[in-house]
C-alpha cells in the first residue's frame, strides 16, 4: 500500500481529520510526522528562509522528518482560501514552493490548490487533479471526499464541546479524553491554532492554565454567528479567515459575563497577528495579555506571565472590583 505523508503541523489542527479519512477511504496509509520537538525546530530553524514565521519554520522540520520515513508522497496543499471573499495567510500559498526550495529530494509533493473563494468549480477541478496523481478516477475521489467531510463534521461537533482542536482529534480517532472541569477562573485563549495547539510552539500555554486551576475558552467553544456578528462590527471587513475568527472571538468574550480576562498568544514574524492583536488589544475592555511566542521564548518566563495574570484576575474577582483600568 502507498504511504501518504502529514506534516504535523500548519493546517494540520484544522483539516487532518478531513485529510485523513479521504486518503484511508482510498486505501492510502497515512503516515504524520512526529508532535513537534525540539530537533523538529532545530531542522525547520536551519531549513527555512530567514523571513519566515515561526510555526512555517517548524513545518520545515515536520516536512523533513517525513522525507525520512519512506512516504511516497507528501501532502502540501497550496491553502489561498477556505471561504468565499476571505484568504489564508498569502505564506501558505508559496509554501509547496518554498519547501521544495528548501528541502531537497523530496518525495512526490501533493500540492493542490484550495482556493473556494471563486466557488467549487476549481477545487472540482484539483480534486480530478489529485485523482490523477493518486491513479484513482474521479468518482472514487467524489466519494472518498464526501466520506471524509463527514468524518470532519464529526471530528468539529468534538472540538466544540470543549476540547482543544489537537484533545479532538485523539477523540476522534477513538481516545478517551475527559473533559476539564470547570473551575472559578474562566480565561479566554486565542491565537492561531498551529501555535496555540502544538504544545511545543505554545509552551502547552493551554495545559498550564488548566493547571492553574482556570477553565479555558476557545474560539471552537463559542458559537459561530456570535463570533461572525461581532467581527461584522469593525468598521472594516477583516479578509484573513483566521484573524478574522480571533477578532470576532476576542469581541465576544469580551461581551460575555463567564469570561474573566483573555490572551493572545501571537508568533514572532507573523504579520496578520501584529494587526490582529493590536486590533484586539485597543477593543477589548476586560484584562487582556499578549504572549509573542518565537524559538528562543523562555518557558520560565511564560509561567511567570500566566501566574501573575491569573493573581490578578483572582484578586479582582475576590474583591470584586469589577473591569476598571489598572489606573483608576
Ligand atoms: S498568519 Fe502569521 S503565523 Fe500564520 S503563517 Fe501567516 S505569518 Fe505565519
Amino acid at each position: 500500500m502507498k504511504k501518504v505523508g502529514i506534516p504535523q503541523g500548519l493546517f494540520y489542527y484544522y483539516y487532518y481529520p478531513l485529510w485523513e479519512a479521504f486518503f484511508r477511504f482510498l486505501g492510502l496509509v497515512v503516515v504524520r510526522s512526529s508532535p513537534t520537538n525540539k530537533k523538529i525546530v532545530d531542522d525547520g530553524v536551519t531549513l527555512a528562509v530567514d523571513e519566515a514565521c515561526f510555526p512555517i519554520k517548524v513545518y520545515y522540520g515536520h516536512v523533513n522528518e517525513l522525507k525520512g520515513k519512506g512516504v511516497d508522497y507528501i501532502f502540501l496543499p497550496r491553502l489561498v482560501s477556505i471561504e468565499p471573499k476571505s484568504y489564508i495567510c498569502p505564506k501558505f500559498m508559496g509554501l509547496p514552493d518554498m519547501i521544495r526550495a528548501g528541502i531537497k529530494d523530496l518525495p512526490e509533493v501533493i500540492d493542490i490548490t484550495v482556493d473556494l473563494s471563486r466557488g467549487d468549480k476549481g477545487w472540482q477541478k484539483e480534486l480530478a487533479r489529485l485523482g490523477k496523481i493518486l491513479n484513482v478516477n474521479y468518482r472514487q475521489i467524489k466519494k472518498a471526499y464526501n466520506y471524509a467531510l463527514e468524518e470532519y463534521f464529526s471530528y468539529r461537533m468534538i472540538a466544540r464541546q470543549g476540547y482543544t482542536r489537537d484533545e479532538a482529534i485523539k477523540v476522534w480517532q477513538g481516545e478517551e479524553i475527559s473533559l476539564p472541569l470547570d473551575t472559578p477562573l474562566h480565561i479566554g485563549v486565542l491565537g492561531h491554532g498551529y501555535s496555540l495547539y502544538d504544545d511545543f510552539i505554545s509552551m502547552s500555554v493551554i495545559k498550564k492554565l488548566r493547571g492553574m486551576g482556570v477553565k479555558v475558552y476557545l474560539s471552537e467553544h463559542l458559537p459561530t454567528e456570535g463570533i461572525e456578528k461581532e467581527a461584522s462590527t469593525l468598521p472594516k471587513r477583516v479578509f484573513w479567515t483566521l484573524g478574522r475568527k480571533m477578532v470576532g472571538s476576542a469581541l465576544y468574550m469580551d461581551k460575555s459575563p463567564d469570561i474573566d480576562g483573555i490572551i493572545y498568544v501571537a508568533c514572532f514574524g507573523c504579520g496578520p497577528d501584529s494587526l490582529i492583536g493590536e486590533v484586539i488589544e485597543r477593543k477589548v475592555k476586560k484584562p487582556f495579555m499578549l504572549l509573542t511566542l518565537d524559538e528562543h521564548t523562555g518557558e520560565g518566563g511564560i509561567i511567570t506571565r500566566l501566574e501573575a495574570f491569573c493573581d490578578m484576575l483572582a484578586r479582582r474577582k475576590k474583591r470584586d472590583e469589577g473591569y476598571l483600568p489598572c489606573y483608576g
